[in-house]
């Protein structure tokens, strides 16, 4: 899928950015209704719970001890103070009651489809959380170019990787910097 692109730890936005990539270009069918934005994952296997924190802001964070997934990391879920585009998929739970504290959260980027199959949302009711899931065309297209940079330097990446039969979550693993 995308081997050998190394992707940073440390900078979870980089990272989700180029996760992100993936969910919005990829092949839908394939990664299904919610692959994991820190790693791609499709199994269901990575669940990410939200710490709200009662701060100034009201910031929110992941939280790091309850949330499973080899990429987990400290993504900002703050609104940026900036309107630079940048890709803003990242982990909310569910806006309906009922869903929301008791399932991980969703990631952004997926929530329409989960909106739509699980809720079985349609019209005014699905629209009313529009700023929730929808990517704007702005995001559309820069999040295009990264995809364009991604698939340049994958195929020089491929040709040195010819003989591993990579998968898509272990493409995307990432070995967690020793504390
Ligand atoms: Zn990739
Ligand atoms: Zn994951
Ligand atoms: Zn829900």
């Amino acid at each position: 899928m995308c081997p050998q692109i190394p992707l940073n730890l440390r900078n979870p936005a980089a990272l989700t950015k180029h996760i992100g990539t993936h969910i919005l270009f990829g092949n839908r069918a394939r990664l299904g209704d919610n692959p994991c934005g820190f790693c791609l994952s499709t199994d269901g296997s990575c669940k990410i719970w939200l710490d709200r924190r009662r701060g100034k802001n009201r910031s929110v964070y992941v939280d790091l001890a309850r949330s499973r997934c080899p990429n987990k990391s400290k993504l900002s879920l703050g609104q940026p103070k900036d309107d630079k585009v940048r890709c803003t998929n990242k982990p909310i739970y569910c806006p309906i009651e009922d869903c929301a504290d008791t399932v991980p959260a969703f990631w952004t980027y997926n929530l329409l489809i989960h909106l739509t199959k699980v809720h079985g949302l349609e019209g005014p009711r699905l629209t009313k959380y529009k700023e929730l899931y929808e990517v704007s065309a702005e995001e559309l297209k820069f999040m295009k170019k990264e995809e364009t940079k991604i698939r340049n330097s994958r195929t020089t990446a491929a040709k040195l990787q010819r003989n591993h039969d990579w998968t898509i979550s272990e493409a995307h693993r990432i070995t967690p910097p020793k504390q």
